[in-house]
């Protein structure tokens, strides 16, 4: 398969979970935040579909940090720079055919990045919550079902946190009890990848 084929399947399978579950993460948000994240990653999402020529027609890392631009444009919020950090760095070091070492290599980077931005870390009920320990099993071998369950897991995992960073944290222990937002958007695109690629 083509590589602008491959990063086609993969653009449009990872906006298609997000603009589907626009209610969903509407709803989290409504829960524990502002209620925008759902409209905010569909803004994103409809960006990059817009845009879906010109940045399937690029090599993989220059197709990453195409849509992680548009993000950084169009998301807003606290998600926007963090999720546009998160691809533009993963393009910075991806490979354009990568192995599975250079994506492993490539994601574990790409998180820091997203740690330096929001100066936040695993532990703190956000999207790192599901990010870091997918990049686990990515780097233990896990197959693309362990990936999903990982993923799955730590969202869920998630519920029973208390919020640190963003929005959530205003409400202290009252964030328990909620899935949080970004770790869910987070896991919907792991799942749309692993969809395409696994
Ligand atoms: P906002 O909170 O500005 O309305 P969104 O609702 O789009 O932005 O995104 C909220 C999500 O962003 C949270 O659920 C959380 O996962 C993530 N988030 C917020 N702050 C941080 C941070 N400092 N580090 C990592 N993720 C964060
Ligand atoms: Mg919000
Ligand atoms: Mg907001």
């Amino acid at each position: 398969e083509a590589g602008n084929t491959r990063t086609r399947r993969l653009i449009e399978a990872v906006a298609a979970t997000i603009i589907e579950h626009t209610g969903e993460l509407t709803e989290l948000d409504s829960a524990i935040g502002d209620g925008d994240h759902g409209q905010n990653m569909k803004r994103g999402m409809t960006a990059i579909l817009d845009d879906l020529d010109a940045i399937a027609a690029k090599p993989l890392p220059e197709a990453l940090k195409a849509a992680g631009t548009q993000l950084v444009m169009k998301v807003g919020g606290a998600s926007g720079p963090l999720y546009g950090t998160l691809f533009m760095a993963l393009g910075k070091e991806i490979a354009p055919d990568p192995t599975r070492d250079d994506l492993t290599h490539a994601f574990a980077a790409a998180i820091e990045a997203v740690k330096v931005r929001g100066k936040s870390d695993a532990g703190q009920k956000t999207m790192l919550d599901v990010l870091v320990p997918v990049c686990e099993a990515l780097r233990n071998g896990g197959s693309a079902r362990e990936i999903d369950e990982a993923a799955e897991k730590a969202r869920d995992a998630t519920r029973d946190m208390q919020a640190q960073k963003g929005r959530a944290s205003f409400l202290r222990e009252r964030s328990i009890g909620h899935i949080d937002p970004g770790a869910r958007s987070s896991q919907l695109m792991i799942a749309a990848v692993i969809d395409v690629l696994g």
